[in-house]
Formats: structure tokens, sequence, C-alpha cells
């Protein structure tokens, strides 16, 4: 096979298996992907897309058809009443934390229902005590249920729902050994909590999640979520930008505090123009494929060098990450090193461990990507801690991302760190 002729033959027969062990769950992907896909193409007929909504706008914004247009075809992909899909969200973490201040008020307890949340949260939350403006700053209560064998602990959430007024909840594994939680997962969080306390709002991370499934989590029970265009719903194509999607009257408290009281989410101009925002979401749900695909393919390559993935190849996916145990800094870093020479961008780049704002251990990151640190793309990072798991996510191109992997397990091989 030519794809050989520039690795070693002897990966042949391991590639060969991991296609093979991975046949039904691609035909799952494909399946999600085309009703995916369905949907999205209705929401862009039923929402009247032109190219005149492309063109962006200056100043205050005020009257911007396309911004206003956008967030109007993600509430309906999202099935939400009514969603925030912006360039002026500036990441995830961003997106989440409008999304917390614009509901907590003082006093108010934020319930983290999914164990510790993503590490760029904590100081946001003021978990370790931030003085920065953090949410305990505002007197924010912070409380948090651990999940229980990997699925959330209902008897607890509803004992202590009664109290909360945000039930929060973190889909995607983000950088910690568990499963991603199921939309049934959700659903049952969202009956144990609102039986609990008809007033708590459920509120989902919905980061590495969006179109893994034929719902979104505002279509099981959560009355608000929050993600990335630097992931899934980017497809890829968006340069930056954010989404709240959910209930109507939560979603104008976002845009309240996005921008400022009183203008809300009349204002925010984007001259770049917004073609790739549109552009990215209708390519999302095939591109969320190709990752897809490049985690299970992941699963079932790497385990026969004797590193455990997870979750395992043929799993069904809540989120498109998959970790990797590598057990070691030096293996670790030697993954990373390799996924990032067989990057399109920066190929030629050695990833080091550094420091990185918002994270507390030192972060190891391969990104060889189109646009900065996106994670739809082929990405591999982890923080530098015991068992030295990586995480890998994304691969716009299921075709280049097998190659990537080959070639990372012959560096693996080459380096000591495996054996045939
Ligand atoms: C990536 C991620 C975030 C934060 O998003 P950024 O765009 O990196 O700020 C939050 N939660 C989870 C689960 C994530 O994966």
């Amino acid at each position: 096979m030519e794809l050989f002729s520039a690795l070693d033959p002897k990966l042949q027969p391991l590639d060969a298996s991991a296609l093979e062990q991975t046949r039904d769950a691609f035909a799952r992907f494909d399946d999600i992907a085309a009703f995916n896909q369905r949907k999205v193409l209705g929401a862009f007929i039923k929402n009247k897309i032109s190219a005149e909504l492309f063109a962006g706008s200056t100043g205050y914004g005020y009257g911007d058809r396309g911004r206003d247009t956008l967030d109007r075809l993600f509430a309906d992909i999202a099935g939400a009443e009514d969603a925030l899909c912006r360039a002026q969200f500036m990441s995830g973490t961003h997106a989440i934390t409008v999304a917390l201040y614009g509901l907590l008020r003082p006093g108010d307890t934020l319930l983290c229902v999914t164990g510790q949340p993503y590490d760029t949260l904590l100081p946001v939350i003021g978990i370790g005590g931030s003085s920065n403006g953090s949410l305990l700053d505002f007197g924010v209560v912070y409380q948090q249920i651990e999940l229980l064998g990997g699925a959330p602990d209902l008897a607890a959430i509803e004992r202590q729902a009664e109290h909360a007024a945000i039930v929060y909840v973190q889909r995607s594994r983000g950088y910690t050994n568990r499963r991603a939680l199921s939309l049934e997962d959700i659903a049952a969080i969202a009956d144990a909590a609102k039986s609990a306390n008809p007033n708590a709002l459920v509120v989902v991370d919905n980061c590495y999640g969006e179109f893994t499934q034929k719902k979104e989590p505002t279509e099981a029970g959560a009355d608000l979520m929050m993600g990335s265009l630097l992931k899934n719903p980017g497809g890829g194509i968006a340069e930056t930008g954010g989404y709240i999607a959910g209930r109507a009257d939560l979603v104008e408290r976002c845009a309240e505090r996005l921008t400022a009281p009183g203008v809300g989410r009349e204002i925010g101009s984007w001259p770049g123009g917004l073609r790739n925002l549109y552009l990215g979401l209708y390519l999302a749900p095939g591109i969320v494929a190709q990752a897809l695909k490049t985690a299970a393919y992941a699963a079932a390559l790497l385990p026969a060098l004797g590193f455990p993935a997870d979750p395992i190849f043929d799993a069904e996916r809540n989120d498109i990450i998959t970790s990797i145990e590598m057990g070691d800094p030096d293996a670790l870093v030697a993954l990373c090193r390799a996924i990032q020479a067989f990057s399109p961008i920066d190929s030629f780049a050695a990833p080091e461990p550094a420091e990185m704002p918002g994270y507390d251990e030192p972060v190891v990151m391969a990104s060889g990507s189109f646009t900065n640190g996106s994670s739809i793309e082929l990405s591999c990072d982890a923080p530098m801690r015991a068992p030295y798991t990586a995480y890998m996510q994304g691969g716009l191109s299921f075709e280049a991302s097998r190659f990537a992997l080959l070639g990372a397990a012959q560096h693996l091989l080459e380096a000591g760190f495996a054996a045939l």
C-alpha cells in the first residue's frame, strides 16, 4: 500500500486490524452525521440564509442581521428557544463564564454534579480561593458532587439541588479519566434536580459534545448549554467564537452580561464578516464524524502498542476525546511530538511542557492547526501529571489523522517506548 511507502510496513497489519475493528462504529458515526447534516441544512433553509448575511458590521453593530440570524440559526439547530452564537465569545471558557455570571446572583449556590469542572473554570468559580473577581468574590457558594463509578449520583443531586440556583453538568471528560455523559444521563440529572427544586437551572458545559449524538443537551432537559466554536460546532472553519443556547429568558440574561445591561444582544460588530461561522456550522456534522472516526481508530491502534485507550474503539461516544494512558512523562511528550510532526501546520515544531494560563500543572500540547488552539483539528494535549494521560481530539480529515497516528506509532516503536 502506498501509505506505507513513508512508514514501516510492519504497521500495515495493525492498521488493517484497527480499520476492521472500527467498521461498525464508523457506520454509526456516518448515520449520526447524516441525521445532523439534514437538521443543519433544514435550519439554513428555514432561516433563509443568504450571502448578504456574511458581510459583517462596524462600530456598535446595531441591526447586524448576519449576527442576529446566526443566533437564530444556532437556536434552531440546538432545538433551543434562543441562542447567542457569536464571534464575541473568545473561547469556551468565556461563554461558560458569561452564562454563570449572567445567571448567578450573590448568595446563590452553584452545584456542580460531575466532579471537579474543567481546569480553566476553577479560577472562574474561585476554587482554590482566587480573588480576581471570581464567583466566590461575588458571594456565590460552590458545592460539588462527585460522579459515582462514572455515573451521576442522582440521590445526592436530589438531596442537594433543593438549595441550588444552578445544577452544573460537564458533559465531556475534559482532562479527567471518566466517560462523557450521555443525553440520558443529562435527562436523569435534570429530572432529579427539578423534582427536588423546580427552580434549579440545569446548565451544561457542552464543549466537545456537539453533533456526537442526534440531539443536544437542550433537547434532553438542559435549560442552557454553552460551548466553543474552536471545537465541534465551528467545523474547523470558524476562526473564533462560542455559543450559549437554551431558554429564551436565560439567554437574554446572558446577553446582558456578554455586553452590558441595557444594550445586551443589540450590539457587537464583527468587521471580519461571518461567512466562516456560517460555513463552519454547516460543515460541523461531517467534521465531527471525521473526529469521531479518528478517536475510534486511535482507540483501536494505540492499545495494540501497549497504551490503553478510553473510551474503547467501539464505544458509544458523547465527546470527541480519547484518553491514552502513556504511563511515563517521556512517552507522553514523545506522542505529542509525533502528532505535531504529522500535522499540516508547524510540523517542524517540537512541543515542550509549559505553564498555561488557567491550568495548574505545565501542559504539553500538540496542535498543528490552521486556527490557533483549535481542537476540532487533530490535537493531543495533557497536563503533566501521573498517570501521564494524553487527551487526543479532533481530526478534520480521518485520512490525514490515520496517517498521523500511524506515524506516531512508528515513532513510539523507534524511540523504544513500545514494542511489537
Ligand atoms: C475546552 C473545554 C472548555 C473550555 O473551552 P476553551 O475554548 O478552551 O476555553 C471547557 N470545558 C470543557 C469540557 C472543555 O473541553
